[in-house]
């Protein structure tokens, strides 16, 4: 049985996990529990990380999924008693946030245990790190208001974010119409529970959607001007696991074989963020979610190939090892990316552009290009979108 613990506070957090070419460094606290059944093998910590979780869940996935279930029976099991919160939307907005943080704080609750896709991993980070030291939603983008934090639990029922393994949520001011994540090593979750099995019921446009988010994540790990040689062996299995199975998984949902697969490359994909953050792949995306309503995955995808074409020349190396142990040219990933039908119906309009390139510009993850990209450059990307 883990240790009750009611609020983290992390005697060592590393000032940089980032290395350069000389340093390579591997920072995760997280229990990572993962295969098919784990919450019957490993649950522990779902009834053992206080006395009163927060259940933070969206409408119907962790219903559908059969996550949810399995979670209350182990508090039922153990006369747990538990609050559920099950107002979470996708791209989840601050005013979700400060209601729930109340309810955690009213119902005396001590952690939070996520149940769903990142929409929900994500935004149980936000109450349990806004309740603990009882800030707005607004206020968690500051990281001198990061003193402590409840304990956090993931049970992740897609395979896209790997939001169960790190230290970002990404949450969306509705009023300002702006999407932004916020960085703390106090939300990494204490244990991720991940169980294919949850993701059987994922709808086959957020099934291509999430695994095209996995994929960015692999590949920002790449492009990142902090890229991690220890992190290469999973980055490129796991973008091996994407494109050689993603066509058949979508023919095939109820495919557990493929999406253990699936769920596996994603872990991969949330392991390389945690460590070399994202890149202009996200910052692009997220105008593209919070004005024109594109799913994240969507928005990453519809930029994908113009972004690689843009950073090709500068990580050659590694991109060239990806095309080697995939067995495909460029022009072949290419194909393949184009097989999937990520295509904007619209069109970005050059007043869109003008709009929103600034807000991509000051994003935080542009810091981890690996060259200073341009407004210009930015432009152009959008100028490829659309039909
Ligand atoms: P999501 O927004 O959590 O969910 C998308 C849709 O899929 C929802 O309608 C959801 O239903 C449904 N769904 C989820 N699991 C299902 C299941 N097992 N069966 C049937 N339907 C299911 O999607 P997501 O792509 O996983 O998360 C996207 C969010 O994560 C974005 O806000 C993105 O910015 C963020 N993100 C975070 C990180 C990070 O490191 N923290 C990284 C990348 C992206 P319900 O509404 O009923 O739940
Ligand atoms: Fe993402």
């Amino acid at each position: 049985m883990l240790a009750k613990r009611r609020k983290v506070n992390f005697s060592y957090v590393p000032s940089k996990i980032e290395n350069g070419e000389k340093v390579n460094r591997i920072y995760l606290p997280v229990d990572i529990c993962f295969g098919e059944k784990v919450l019957n093998t490993n649950g522990d910590a779902i009834c053992g990380l206080g006395q009163k979780p927060m259940l933070v869940t969206g409408k119907k996935s962790a219903i559908t999924s059969g996550a949810l279930d399995d979670v209350v029976s182990l508090l039922k099991s153990s006369d747990k008693e538990y609050f559920i919160f099950n107002e979470i939307t996708e791209n989840p907005d601050l005013d979700t946030i400060d209601r729930a943080i109340n309810l955690f704080v009213e119902n005396k609750c001590d952690y939070a245990i996520g149940i769903g896709g990142g929409s929900p991993l994500d935004a149980s980070k936000a109450i349990a790190l806004g309740a603990a030291n009882r800030l707005r939603a607004k206020d968690l983008y500051d990281v001198a208001n990061h003193h402590q934090c409840y304990p956090i639990i993931a049970v992740p029922t897609t395979s896209g974010t790997g939001s169960e393994v790190t230290q970002y949520s990404v949450l969306s001011d509705n009023e300002a119409k702006k999407k932004a994540g916020f960085t703390s090593f106090l939300v990494f979750p204490i244990v991720a529970y991940i169980d294919p099995q949850y993701t059987l019921s994922v709808p086959p446009i957020v099934t291509r959607d999430t695994a095209i988010d996995a994929l960015s994540h692999l590949l920002e790990g790449l492009y990142s001007n902090t890229r991690n040689r220890l992190l290469f062996p999973f980055i490129y299995e796991g973008i091996k696991l994407i494109v050689h199975n993603l066509k058949d998984l979508l023919g095939d949902l109820r495919n557990l074989d493929l999406r253990e697969k699936m769920m596996r490359a994603s872990l991969y994909g949330g392991i390389a963020i945690a460590h070399s953050g994202t890149t202009l792949q996200h910052a692009i995306g997220y105008p593209l979610t919070s004005e024109l309503g594109l799913s994240h995955g969507m928005a990453n995808g519809v930029a994908m190939k113009a972004i690689m074409e843009l950073f090709y020349p500068s990580v050659k190396e590694g991109l060239d090892e990806m095309f080697r142990q995939l067995n495909m040219s460029k022009e072949e990933f290419y194909d393949w990316l184009d097989s999937l039908d990520l295509i904007y119906d619209g069109q970005i309009t050059e007043e869109f552009i003008e709009a929103k390139y600034d807000e991509v510009m000051q994003s935080r993850n542009m810091g981890n290009n690996p060259f200073e990209v341009n407004a210009e450059q930015v432009k152009e990307v959008y100028r490829k979108i659309g039909r």
